[in-house]
């Protein structure tokens, strides 16, 4: 009788989301804020490579400035292989590569997607075959933007986010994303935003705004039309973000006025997402804003959330 034998290699590829709604209600004690949200998994990656090991060990690719991203306890993607070693009781180890390509700190939720991306991978990798529920389960755990990460596509978020329910999406969505140089810190940002609000008369114990995706966000993902989407995007955390960074707005005007049909900060920033009528027009929107010298990507959603490319 053989063993069952498991891969000494697993490659796991998990994408990065835009915000496409994000309405921001209030702060609970745990410090986190009540959402209504509709993320949209994008073409831009993180590719994880898991390696069969005694210990624990990461290492980090693709990005400009090494010391953004940690990589001991702190980063998200060893937090997820120790916490799936612990819930299985796995007694080895890992090495995870983190081949990067969503900007970091940059509201696309790229640690997410590294995290989810680990679990995906250390569980092909020793063969402890956790049920797609106990992966949600312990996704959650480790992030509110993780378990989207893991399912992709396109899907209304509730809660702290992590509270997933598909939205129906018809055809693809072009979009042209501007990531910039320097990240925002997530808390930073949320911190702004209540700043903002006591400033401007909202009270501590002000009930929640109210917190549901507009009907007409869930109309125009279901018929596909770019127009009637760009017609309702909106993201509370924008405010703040151009608070904390007015450069933005020069950089929203600028897509607009090269035809997007319309720009958005994309989660706590401060990676822009420019919304475009279809692939040429993207093509084109892209162009200009890297003729303007600025970093321009050209992505589609919805896409596939965490799967294994090779094992
Ligand atoms: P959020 O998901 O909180 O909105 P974000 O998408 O804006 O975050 P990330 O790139 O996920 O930004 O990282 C935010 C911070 O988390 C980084 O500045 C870094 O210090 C830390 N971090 C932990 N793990 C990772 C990881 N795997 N990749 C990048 N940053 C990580």
């Amino acid at each position: 009788m053989s063993l069952a034998a498991f891969p000494e290699v697993v490659h796991v590829r998990a994408p990065g989301k835009i915000n496409v709604y994000l309405g921001v209600g209030g702060r609970h004690d745990d410090g986190y804020h009540a959402l209504a949200t509709v993320f949209q998994a994008v073409s831009l990656y993180e590719d994880v490579i898991a390696r069969d090991a005694d210990d624990f060990a990461l290492s980090v690719v693709g990005v400009a400035d090494p010391s953004t991203v940690p990589v001991d306890d702190r980063n998200l993607a060893m937090r997820a292989a120790k916490l799936l070693a612990s819930a299985t009781g796995y007694t080895g180890g890992v090495h995870l590569e983190l081949r990067k390509s969503v900007p970091v700190a940059g509201g696309m939720g790229g640690g997410s997607a590294d995290a989810a991306a680990a679990l995906v991978a250390c569980d092909a990798l020793w063969g402890t075959g956790l049920s797609p529920n106990r992966l949600h389960e312990l996704a959650a755990r480790l992030g509110a933007d993780v378990p989207f990460a893991l399912h992709g596509g396109t899907a209304v978020g509730t809660g702290r986010g992590d509270q997933l329910n598909p939205a129906l999406a018809h055809g693809r969505f072009d979009w042209v994303l501007v990531p910039s140089e320097e990240g925002l810190s997530t808390p930073e940002i949320y911190a702004r935003l209540d700043t903002h609000r006591a400033e401007n008369g909202a009270l501590a114990d002000d009930p929640p705004l109210s917190l549901d995706v507009p009907i007409p966000v869930l109309q125009a993902l279901r018929a596909g039309d770019p127009h009637s989407l760009a017609a309702c995007m909106f993201n509370d955390l924008e405010v703040p973000a151009l608070l904390e960074r007015p450069a933005l707005d020069d950089v929203i005007n600028d897509g607009l006025h090269a035809g997007a049909l319309s720009g958005i900060v994309s989660g706590s920033g401060p990676t822009v997402a420019f919304l475009c009528e279809t692939p040429e027009s993207a093509r084109y929107v892209q162009g200009e804003l890297n003729d303007a010298g600025r970093t321009a990507l050209h992505v589609h959603g919805p896409v596939p959330g965490a799967r294994i490319i090779s094992a």
